[in-house]
């Protein structure tokens, strides 16, 4: 009997493989589709300064409604084309996107993610100071951001990478600090400007003693590292009270808004939203 529930278990554990080589393949065949169609769009969430009272900045997050699947998050389909070598389009693709729309926002800088492939590539840094020009927008207001995973390969030519991307005159961001494998030396080997601290080191925020103790030093040191230091996922009043305390310079998070639509958010600051709670999302503009 042993053995037949283990045959049973191996045969399920082939069906399952399968079918995720079938869904892979869809979501890429799908994907080259959307690209080509320009059927993708990028998504605006507020960020705001550390008092909490106004917006200084958005990030851009690309997003994917398939007309039979619904919305297929990024979580999803970044790392699909990162595998099947759809990633420098489609970086390509946010980047320009976001530039555009970011232009007609006065006094809010732009956050936008870098996949380790697009840090890989040569291409990158004439690709953004294409961009940046044909945007006209100021490099200044523009944050570009990156994770831990650009120093798997080859550390050396990465950091290269991000000299060059800020001798353009844009930020670095380390994005999702805290989560993975960071290590602490990272923050010393990489040429960042900025640390957002995932969501995993905020949402135990009043919930347990230690997550503020281990919190408060994260923020301590990027700050005594002369980096600007950005919570993620903020969700909570007392969340964000705990965050002014440790001397947050930045927050982003569900309690101030969500990812909203490029219109939406210009609504919101054409209305002169300057506290968050007046860019709290409404419902059916959530995306
Ligand atoms: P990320 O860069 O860390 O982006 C923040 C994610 O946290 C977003 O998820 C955002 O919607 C979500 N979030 C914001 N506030 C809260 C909150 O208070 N609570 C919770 N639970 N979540 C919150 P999203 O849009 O699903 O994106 C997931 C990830 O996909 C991103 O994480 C990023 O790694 C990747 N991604 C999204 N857009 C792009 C892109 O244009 N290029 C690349 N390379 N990656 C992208
Ligand atoms: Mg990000
Ligand atoms: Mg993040
Ligand atoms: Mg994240």
């Amino acid at each position: 009997a042993a053995k037949k529930a283990g045959r049973g278990h191996v045969l399920a554990f082939h069906h399952g493989l399968e079918d995720e080589i079938n869904e892979r393949r869809f979501i890429e065949q799908e994907l080259r589709l959307a690209l080509a169609r320009g059927a993708l769009t990028v998504a605006y969430q507020p960020i705001v300064a550390g008092d909490g009272l106004r917006m200084v900045g958005a990030e851009a997050l690309v997003r994917w409604h398939h007309h039979a699947r619904g919305n297929i998050p990024p979580g999803v389909f970044v790392a699909v084309a990162e595998q099947a070598g759809l990633m420098i389009e489609l970086g390509e693709f946010v980047l320009r996107r976001a530039l555009a729309d970011a232009r007609d926002w006065p006094d809010l800088f732009i956050a936008i993610n870098l996949s380790p492939i697009q840090v890989r590539d040569r291409g990158l840094v004439r690709a953004v100071a294409s961009a940046l020009a044909d945007s006209g927008i100021e490099p200044s207001r523009v944050v570009l951001e990156i994770t831990e995973g650009v120093l798997i390969d080859n550390p050396e030519e990465a950091k290269l990478r991000l000299k060059e991307l800020r001798a353009l005159g844009v930020k670095i961001a380390l994005d999702d600090f805290g989560s993975g494998y960071s290590s602490l030396s990272y923050l010393r080997r990489l040429p960042i400007d900025k640390l957002k601290i995932d969501k995993e080191f905020v949402s135990p925020l009043g919930r347990s003693a230690n997550g503020g103790v281990i919190l408060q030093a994260i923020v301590a040191l990027g700050r005594a590292l002369g980096l600007s230091v950005l919570a993620e996922g903020v969700e909570t009043e007392e969340q964000r009270l705990l965050l002014r305390l440790a001397g947050c310079d930045e927050m982003q998070g569900f309690l101030f808004a969500r990812p909203m639509p490029a219109s939406s958010f210009l609504d919101s600051i054409r209305r002169g939203a300057a506290r968050p709670t007046d860019v709290v999302t409404h419902a059916a503009d959530e995306v």
